[in-house]
Parts: C-alpha cells; sequence; structure tokens
C-alpha cells in the first residue's frame, strides 16, 4: 500500500511530510536519525534529511549513498517517493542495505517551491541554495552513489512524449574509465527491475534529453542536429561550478549530482517519475521506489570487472582491458583514495600492455605525467589466460590479486608512485588454452 495515497499540496502538505519523517525517524530510531541540511531561501522552512544505516558497522567500512528529491517545486511526484523510499529502507528487505551502506534521503531538496508548487529552481547550474545544503550534506558524508529525484507532468515531458513516461537518466558527464558502457550497464538492470513489476521506463542520457529540449514543441519536429554531436553537453557545462563547502571558499545542472560526480567520481542518476499519469494511489511512489532500490541493490553486490563489491566507481582511467583503479582496504579508503587518482587521470599518458613472443608473459607499461606523489592506486588487466604465476613492477616481485568471471581473469597490480615516469610490469602467465 502507498505510504501516501494522496498528494500533499501547499503549506499543509509540506507539514504532512515533515510530521511523516518526523514520526518514521521517531518508529525506526535505531537506524534513522534526522539531520537540518540548512534553511529554504525563504527561511520558513527547515531542509531535513534522514540518515539510514547499520549503527554497528563503522562509517568507513560502509558506502555514502545519497537520495534527493524535489528540487523542482512542482515535479509533485518526487513529493511522494522519498517517504516510499524511506520506508522500504526501514524494512527487512533491505538488511543488508543497512550493513553495507550508509543512505542519506533528503525527502524535499526544495521546500520553497513545494509550497508554491512552482519550479522555483534552475535549469543551468546548480542554484545558491543547493550549493549550501549539498555543501553541507557531502562535507559529512562523500557520496559513493547519488540518484536526485524529478517528475514530468501533462507538459513538462520531451518536446515529442508528453505526460506519460518515467525515465532513468545515467549523469555521468563525461565517458572516462568505460563509464558510457557502465552506466549503460547499471541502468539497463534498474530498468528490469521496474519492467518486472510492471513500470515501463525509459533510458534517456543527457546528450537524449539535450535533443529533446531544441525540438520544436508544436510540431512535434525533431532537433537532429543535436543527435549528431555526442559530446555538445561537455561543451556547455561549467567546471568550475562547485558545492559550496562551509568550511571552505565557495567553489561548483537538470540533475544536481553532476558536481559530485566530476569531483569524486561518484554513480550518478536521474529519476523522472509521472504525477500526471500515475496516481499516489495507483503506485507513483512504489514506481518511483523501484529504480532506487534496485540502484541500492547493486551497490551490495560487485560487478563482475571490479576487485571489491559496491558501486562500480573505481575504474578511473582506461578501459576494461588495462584500467587505473581505485585502491584501499575498505570503502573509506577507497573513496579518499578515489577522489585522488580520479583527480590525476588526465595524467595518465600510456597504458599500453603486450604480448610478444612468449605466450607466458604480458609486457605493460604505466606512464605518469602529473606530480601528485607519492600515489598509490591498483592496475587491473583483464585476461584470457586462467592462471597467473608472477607479476612484477620494475623488476621486483609484487603481491597480486585476481577475480575470474564467467569467461577470463582479472589481475590487481598494487603500484605505488614516489615520482613521474613510466613503470614496467610484467605478468607470467600460464598459455591460453580454450576450455573443453
Ligand atoms: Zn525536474
Amino acid at each position: 500500500m502507498a505510504i501516501f495515497d494522496h498528494m500533499p499540496m501547499g503549506e499543509e502538505g509540506l507539514t504532512e511530510i515533515y510530521a511523516w519523517i518526523d514520526d518514521y525517524v521517531k518508529r525506526n530510531s535505531t537506524i534513522a536519525e534526522k539531520i537540518v541540511l540548512g534553511r529554504s531561501e525563504d527561511d520558513k522552512w527547515d531542509v531535513p534529511a534522514v540518515i539510514i544505516t547499520n549503527r554497528s558497522v563503522a562509517e568507513d567500512k560502509k558506502q555514502n549513498a545519497i537520495v534527493t528529491l524535489a528540487r523542482h517545486g512542482q515535479e509533485r511526484g518526487a513529493r511522494v517517493v522519498g517517504p516510499e523510499i524511506l520506508e522500504y529502507l526501514a524494512s527487512d528487505d533491505a538488511g543488508e542495505t543497512r550493513k553495507k551502506q550508509t543512505i542519506v534521503v533528503v525527502p524535499v531538496v526544495n521546500p520553497e517551491g513545494v509550497v508554491l508548487d512552482k519550479f522555483h529552481s534552475s535549469l543551468h547550474g546548480i542554484t545558491d541554495h543547493e550549493k549550501k545544503i549539498f555543501g553541507v550534506l557531502c562535507s559529512r558524508f562523500v557520496p559513493d552513489m547519488m540518484i536526485d529525484y524529478h517528475s514530468l507532468g501533462k507538459i513538462d515531458a520531451t518536446k515529442y512524449d508528453r505526460g506519460d513516461m518515467e525515465v532513468i537518466i545515467p549523469a555521468n558527464t563525461t565517458r572516462w574509465g568505460m563509464d558510457e558502457q557502465i552506466y549503460n550497464h547499471v541502468s539497463g538492470k534498474m530498468v528490469k527491475v521496474c519492467a518486472v513489476a510492471g513500470w515501463p521506463y525509459e533510458i534517456h542520457s543527457l546528450e537524449d534529453l539535450n535533443y529533446y529540449y531544441f525540438g520544436d514543441a508544436k510540431t512535434g519536429r525533431r532537433a537532429h542536429k543535436y543527435m549528431q554531436e555526442k559530446v555538445f553537453l561537455l561543451h556547455i557545462q561549467n567546471f568550475s561550478e562547485h558545492y559550496d563547502f562551509p568550511e571552505k571558499p565557495p567553489q561548483y545542472t537538470n540533475y544536481t549530482n553532476g558536481p559530485a560526480y566530476l569531483k569524486w567520481h561518484t554513480m550518478i542518476f536521474g529519476v523522472e517519475t509521472n504525477h500526471w499519469s500515475i496516481s499516489p494511489a495507483e503506485g507513483l511512489g512504489e514506481s518511483g521506489l523501484l529504480p532506487c532500490q534496485a540502484l541500492l541493490d547493486m551497490g551490495n553486490s560487485r560487478f563482475p570487472w571490479e576487485h571489491y563489491s559496491g558501486y562500480p566507481t573505481n575504474l578511473v582511467d582506461g578501459d576494461f582491458r588495462i584500467s587505473i583503479r581505485a585502491t584501499g582496504k575498505t570503502p573509506g579508503e577507497r573513496r579518499v583514495n578515489r577522489e585522488k587518482i580520479w583527480k590525476e587521470r588526465v595524467n595518465f599518458d600510456i597504458l599500453k600492455r603486450v604480448m610478444l613472443d612468449n605466450p607466458e608473459e604480458t609486457l605493460v607499461d604505466v606512464g605518469y605525467l602529473g606530480n601528485d606523489v607519492p600515489l598509490d592506486f591498483e592496475l587491473s588487466l583483464r585476461m584470457r589466460q586462467n592462471t597467473i604465476k608472477t607479476v612484477t613492477v620494475d623488476g621486483r616481485p609484487v603481491d597480486f590479486d585476481t577475480v575470474k568471471d564467467n569467461c577470463s581473469t582479472y589481475v590487481f597490480i598494487p603500484l605505488s608512485l614516489t615520482k613521474a615516469g613510466l613503470s614496467h610490469i610484467t605478468v607470467t602467465h600460464e598459455p591460453f588454452r580454450r576450455k573443453d
């Protein structure tokens, strides 16, 4: 049954949502805590966040997942999705998620907009209000995953398809480290979970959205020009925009999580629910919960190409065959390392592997041009060979780790650079033999 079977409207509606949040935290005090991130722009309302986690596991041993909703005031659907997600997070089904993740839900990012039932926000960059709110939030919880909820109404969808769709938006703003493929993989799984429950979601990339924005609303004529240039959006992104962290001077789009991707290589998604075609009583909240639930579940498991379980954010440069990966014993250590090497991704100028005449030897060169040393990371190679025997880095044997998918072996080699330059890695292995 829906948590909200009606649409909360105006001051009364916001008060109702806030009262529900307080009651929720009271009912679930062992796993839930409310914090206040700041005040609405008109200074009339708090902006609360609810932290849900298993407190017996140290924060450093968990990933951080952030769920934000109702950034755009008139996008009503997001109002009922937050409570639905919170209720799920308190259920037995979410036990593993609470153990492995700290989840922060901000049910109403823009209280003033919700009361006014107006957009009251920005499509170009994030607002000053959001910079403050997200600065407070992310200075406490550097996110490994962020999902930002919006909602489409009667006339708020694309220029060609109005009133009736729900969308998952892979919101990565670059294609570094196979992110296009990884985001497609993850969003495909989200769509599947929704479809099984009877909710037909579409996947639209940021570039797809851009294409819709420039069409002709009246005639439905499509803007073909914007299908031709894949990198258009990257050109218009303002890379100097950043969140305002309270203790630092101000540094930092439709979706509020772009800056988190750029700074921490956070896995980021936007979701558009639909409050025109689905009423709260008909399951609007559930349809919004499902993509989030699917994503949170994925954050508990290990992706086949990843060394560690969790959101697939560690591959920061290269591809599946040869790549630079974040390292660390715990999710907390990997968060810190990921921020550092993600920032240095442009400074890896050589990633080269060859197999010459000897079928038992693979030679790798890694070149680094930067000066952020010492720099620790993992080099990952996807190998056809089943058995890996030894790895040397510049002639010295090193410990390495392997994981297997259904047809290959991933080798993870710790590298620790003390200066810029070239590292030579030799991997010895049994020759490739096809399985019978
Ligand atoms: Zn929106």
